[in-house]
Protein backbone atom coordinates (compact mmCIF):
# COMPACT_ATOMS: atom_id res chain seq x y z
CA UNK A 1 0.00 0.00 0.00
CA UNK A 2 1.51 3.23 -1.07
CA UNK A 3 0.31 5.34 2.24
CA UNK A 4 1.31 3.37 5.78
CA UNK A 5 1.68 6.61 7.59
CA UNK A 6 -1.69 7.50 8.55
CA UNK A 7 -3.02 3.85 8.48
CA UNK A 8 -6.01 4.27 6.29
CA UNK A 9 -7.16 3.56 2.67
CA UNK A 10 -8.03 5.84 -0.23
CA UNK A 11 -11.48 6.53 0.34
CA UNK A 12 -12.09 8.95 -2.88
CA UNK A 13 -13.59 6.80 -5.10
CA UNK A 14 -14.24 9.50 -8.17
CA UNK A 15 -12.21 11.04 -10.11
CA UNK A 16 -12.54 14.21 -8.37
CA UNK A 17 -12.32 15.50 -5.04
CA UNK A 18 -15.24 15.98 -2.84
CA UNK A 19 -13.92 19.14 -0.65
CA UNK A 20 -17.48 20.13 1.89
CA UNK A 21 -17.52 23.64 3.72
CA UNK A 22 -19.80 23.53 6.86
CA UNK A 23 -21.94 26.24 7.33
CA UNK A 24 -20.72 29.19 5.89
CA UNK A 25 -23.66 31.24 6.87
CA UNK A 26 -22.33 30.73 10.55
CA UNK A 27 -19.30 29.97 10.42
CA UNK A 28 -17.27 32.05 8.63
CA UNK A 29 -16.52 35.13 10.47
CA UNK A 30 -12.98 35.22 10.14
CA UNK A 31 -12.16 34.95 6.97
CA UNK A 32 -12.02 30.98 7.49
CA UNK A 33 -13.68 30.42 3.75
CA UNK A 34 -9.81 31.19 2.07
CA UNK A 35 -9.47 27.51 3.58
CA UNK A 36 -11.93 25.97 1.23
CA UNK A 37 -10.36 28.22 -1.57
CA UNK A 38 -7.01 27.08 -0.39
CA UNK A 39 -7.74 23.46 -0.43
CA UNK A 40 -9.07 23.73 -4.03
CA UNK A 41 -6.52 25.71 -5.43
CA UNK A 42 -3.91 23.44 -4.14
CA UNK A 43 -5.52 20.58 -5.28
CA UNK A 44 -6.28 22.09 -8.65
CA UNK A 45 -2.52 22.77 -9.12
CA UNK A 46 -1.76 19.25 -9.89
CA UNK A 47 -4.24 18.81 -12.14
CA UNK A 48 -7.09 17.06 -9.71
CA UNK A 49 -10.73 18.04 -10.43
CA UNK A 50 -12.24 19.51 -7.27
CA UNK A 51 -15.85 19.48 -6.58
CA UNK A 52 -16.71 21.96 -3.93
CA UNK A 53 -20.16 21.63 -1.94
CA UNK A 54 -20.93 24.47 0.74
CA UNK A 55 -23.43 23.47 3.25
CA UNK A 56 -25.42 26.14 4.84
CA UNK A 57 -26.90 25.40 8.05
CA UNK A 58 -30.71 24.51 6.65
CA UNK A 59 -29.14 22.06 4.61
CA UNK A 60 -28.00 18.53 5.66
CA UNK A 61 -24.21 17.56 5.85
CA UNK A 62 -23.85 15.07 2.71
CA UNK A 63 -21.77 11.83 4.08
CA UNK A 64 -20.15 11.30 1.12
CA UNK A 65 -17.12 14.15 1.19
CA UNK A 66 -13.86 13.68 1.08
CA UNK A 67 -12.52 17.04 2.96
CA UNK A 68 -14.88 18.50 5.69
CA UNK A 69 -13.38 22.28 6.54
CA UNK A 70 -15.53 24.19 9.50
CA UNK A 71 -14.86 27.52 10.83
CA UNK A 72 -14.74 29.74 13.41
CA UNK A 73 -17.50 31.51 14.36
CA UNK A 74 -18.66 34.17 17.18
CA UNK A 75 -20.32 32.96 20.22
CA UNK A 76 -24.14 32.78 19.41
CA UNK A 77 -23.72 31.77 15.63
CA UNK A 78 -21.08 29.23 16.98
CA UNK A 79 -24.32 27.79 19.08
CA UNK A 80 -26.45 27.36 16.89
CA UNK A 81 -24.23 25.35 14.52
CA UNK A 82 -23.65 22.91 17.16
CA UNK A 83 -27.24 22.38 17.67
CA UNK A 84 -27.87 21.72 13.88
CA UNK A 85 -24.94 19.70 13.69
CA UNK A 86 -26.34 17.72 16.72
CA UNK A 87 -29.36 17.32 15.16
CA UNK A 88 -28.38 16.75 11.48
CA UNK A 89 -25.87 13.89 12.40
CA UNK A 90 -24.35 14.57 8.81
CA UNK A 91 -20.61 15.60 9.68
CA UNK A 92 -20.45 12.84 12.55
CA UNK A 93 -21.73 9.68 10.51
CA UNK A 94 -18.99 10.94 7.59
CA UNK A 95 -16.36 11.07 10.78
CA UNK A 96 -17.48 7.53 11.40
CA UNK A 97 -16.81 6.67 7.71
CA UNK A 98 -13.27 7.95 8.03
CA UNK A 99 -13.82 11.24 6.69
CA UNK A 100 -11.04 13.63 6.92
CA UNK A 101 -12.35 17.00 8.65
CA UNK A 102 -10.40 19.90 9.44
CA UNK A 103 -11.55 22.42 12.35
CA UNK A 104 -10.61 26.09 13.06
CA UNK A 105 -11.54 27.91 16.50
CA UNK A 106 -15.39 28.21 16.92
CA UNK A 107 -15.71 24.44 14.82
CA UNK A 108 -13.07 23.03 16.92
CA UNK A 109 -14.84 23.76 19.65
CA UNK A 110 -17.91 22.39 18.17
CA UNK A 111 -15.84 19.27 17.75
CA UNK A 112 -15.13 18.52 21.10
CA UNK A 113 -17.04 17.43 24.15
CA UNK A 114 -18.54 20.44 25.25
CA UNK A 115 -18.18 24.28 25.01
CA UNK A 116 -19.46 27.24 27.09
CA UNK A 117 -22.38 28.88 24.55
CA UNK A 118 -23.04 32.39 24.35
CA UNK A 119 -25.71 31.91 26.99
CA UNK A 120 -22.86 31.07 29.58
CA UNK A 121 -24.38 27.07 29.52
CA UNK A 122 -22.24 24.09 28.40
CA UNK A 123 -23.28 23.08 25.26
CA UNK A 124 -22.66 19.57 23.73
CA UNK A 125 -20.17 19.48 20.84
CA UNK A 126 -20.43 16.45 18.65
CA UNK A 127 -17.72 14.33 20.42
CA UNK A 128 -15.28 13.36 17.41
CA UNK A 129 -12.35 14.91 19.66
CA UNK A 130 -11.60 14.07 23.00
CA UNK A 131 -11.25 17.54 24.17
CA UNK A 132 -13.53 20.09 26.29
CA UNK A 133 -13.78 23.57 26.08
CA UNK A 134 -14.20 26.27 29.14
CA UNK A 135 -14.48 29.75 28.93
CA UNK A 136 -11.43 31.33 29.86
CA UNK A 137 -11.46 33.34 33.15
CA UNK A 138 -8.08 35.50 31.84
CA UNK A 139 -7.49 38.35 28.74
CA UNK A 140 -9.37 37.17 25.59
CA UNK A 141 -6.24 35.16 23.48
CA UNK A 142 -5.87 37.47 20.64
CA UNK A 143 -2.76 37.86 18.32
CA UNK A 144 -0.16 36.14 16.00
CA UNK A 145 0.90 32.48 16.69
CA UNK A 146 4.02 30.93 15.60
CA UNK A 147 3.70 26.96 16.31
CA UNK A 148 5.28 23.89 15.69
CA UNK A 149 3.37 21.06 13.96
CA UNK A 150 3.18 17.61 16.27
CA UNK A 151 6.68 16.35 14.53
CA UNK A 152 4.32 12.82 13.77
CA UNK A 153 2.93 14.84 11.02
CA UNK A 154 6.39 16.58 9.26
CA UNK A 155 4.47 19.67 8.20
CA UNK A 156 6.77 23.39 8.75
CA UNK A 157 6.20 25.71 11.33
CA UNK A 158 2.78 26.88 11.38
CA UNK A 159 1.78 30.79 11.67
CA UNK A 160 -1.68 31.66 12.18
CA UNK A 161 -3.73 34.54 14.05
CA UNK A 162 -5.72 33.44 17.24
CA UNK A 163 -9.04 35.28 18.43
CA UNK A 164 -10.69 33.51 21.22
CA UNK A 165 -11.77 33.11 24.90
CA UNK A 166 -12.22 29.33 25.10
CA UNK A 167 -9.87 27.59 26.64
CA UNK A 168 -9.30 24.00 25.39
CA UNK A 169 -8.13 21.11 26.89
CA UNK A 170 -7.05 17.85 25.90
CA UNK A 171 -8.36 14.50 26.55
CA UNK A 172 -6.18 11.14 26.18
CA UNK A 173 -8.35 10.38 23.22
CA UNK A 174 -5.93 13.19 20.93
CA UNK A 175 -2.47 14.34 20.41
CA UNK A 176 -1.90 18.19 19.65
CA UNK A 177 -1.84 19.45 16.60
CA UNK A 178 1.06 21.75 17.50
CA UNK A 179 3.20 23.55 20.22
CA UNK A 180 2.99 26.74 20.16
CA UNK A 181 6.64 29.35 20.00
CA UNK A 182 4.78 32.82 20.03
CA UNK A 183 0.98 33.10 21.48
CA UNK A 184 -1.61 31.11 23.82
CA UNK A 185 -3.03 28.11 21.45
CA UNK A 186 -5.38 26.08 23.41
CA UNK A 187 -4.69 28.58 26.26
CA UNK A 188 -4.52 25.64 28.98
CA UNK A 189 -1.09 27.39 29.57
CA UNK A 190 0.78 23.63 28.27
CA UNK A 191 1.91 25.07 24.97
CA UNK A 192 -0.70 23.22 23.14
CA UNK A 193 -2.24 24.06 19.97
CA UNK A 194 -5.41 22.38 18.75
CA UNK A 195 -5.94 18.60 18.27
CA UNK A 196 -5.45 15.73 16.41
CA UNK A 197 -6.48 12.03 15.86
CA UNK A 198 -6.29 10.08 12.75
CA UNK A 199 -7.96 12.22 10.52
CA UNK A 200 -9.59 14.96 12.47
CA UNK A 201 -7.75 18.08 12.74
CA UNK A 202 -8.73 21.35 15.02
CA UNK A 203 -6.79 24.49 15.52
CA UNK A 204 -7.33 27.53 17.19
CA UNK A 205 -5.41 29.34 13.72
CA UNK A 206 -6.77 31.73 11.70
CA UNK A 207 -5.08 33.69 8.92
CA UNK A 208 -6.79 31.71 6.90
CA UNK A 209 -4.77 29.36 8.44
CA UNK A 210 -4.31 27.14 5.27
CA UNK A 211 -3.33 30.47 2.96
CA UNK A 212 -0.56 30.86 5.96
CA UNK A 213 0.06 27.21 5.31
CA UNK A 214 0.05 25.37 1.96
CA UNK A 215 0.98 22.75 3.41
CA UNK A 216 -1.67 21.33 5.67
CA UNK A 217 -4.04 21.63 2.90
CA UNK A 218 -1.57 19.64 1.04
CA UNK A 219 -1.49 17.33 3.94
CA UNK A 220 -4.98 16.93 4.01
CA UNK A 221 -5.26 16.64 0.20
CA UNK A 222 -2.44 13.66 0.34
CA UNK A 223 -4.60 11.75 3.14
CA UNK A 224 -7.53 11.91 0.56
CA UNK A 225 -5.81 10.30 -1.90
CA UNK A 226 -3.72 8.29 -0.05
CA UNK A 227 -0.33 9.14 -0.95
CA UNK A 228 2.71 10.34 1.05
CA UNK A 229 3.19 12.57 -1.88
CA UNK A 230 1.82 15.15 -3.70
CA UNK A 231 4.14 16.61 -7.54
CA UNK A 232 5.16 20.07 -6.65
CA UNK A 233 3.32 23.43 -6.99
CA UNK A 234 4.28 27.08 -6.89
CA UNK A 235 4.40 28.57 -3.38
CA UNK A 236 5.88 32.14 -4.03
CA UNK A 237 2.48 34.14 -2.85
CA UNK A 238 2.10 31.82 -0.07
CA UNK A 239 5.96 32.08 0.80
CA UNK A 240 5.42 35.91 0.70
CA UNK A 241 2.79 36.07 3.11
CA UNK A 242 4.19 33.30 5.52
CA UNK A 243 7.90 35.22 5.72
CA UNK A 244 5.64 38.50 6.55
CA UNK A 245 3.71 37.44 9.38
CA UNK A 246 6.55 35.20 11.22
CA UNK A 247 8.51 38.46 11.10
CA UNK A 248 5.42 40.31 12.91
CA UNK A 249 5.19 37.67 15.20
CA UNK A 250 8.50 37.50 16.60
CA UNK A 251 9.17 40.04 19.43
CA UNK A 252 11.21 42.03 17.95
N1 LIG B 1 -16.48 31.98 20.20
C1 LIG B 1 -15.32 31.19 20.44
C2 LIG B 1 -14.37 31.76 21.48
O1 LIG B 1 -14.30 32.94 21.66
C3 LIG B 1 -14.61 30.94 19.13
C4 LIG B 1 -14.03 32.19 18.52
C5 LIG B 1 -13.51 31.95 17.13
O2 LIG B 1 -13.99 31.11 16.40
N2 LIG B 1 -12.53 32.75 16.71
O3 LIG B 1 -13.66 30.99 22.12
Amino acid sequence: APQQQFGRSSRMSESSLRVVWVYPDLLSTYGDRGNALVVERRAQQRGLGVQRIDVRSDQSVPTSGDIYLIGGGEDRPQRLAAERLRNDGGLVRAAENGAIIFSVCAGFQILGHEFVNDLGEREAGLGLLDVWTVRGEGARCVGDVLADVNPQLNLPQLTGFENHQGVTHLGEGVSPFATVQVGRGNGTGDGTEGAWRDTVFGTYLHGPVMARNPAVADMLIKLALDVNALPPADTTWYDALRAERIAAARPA
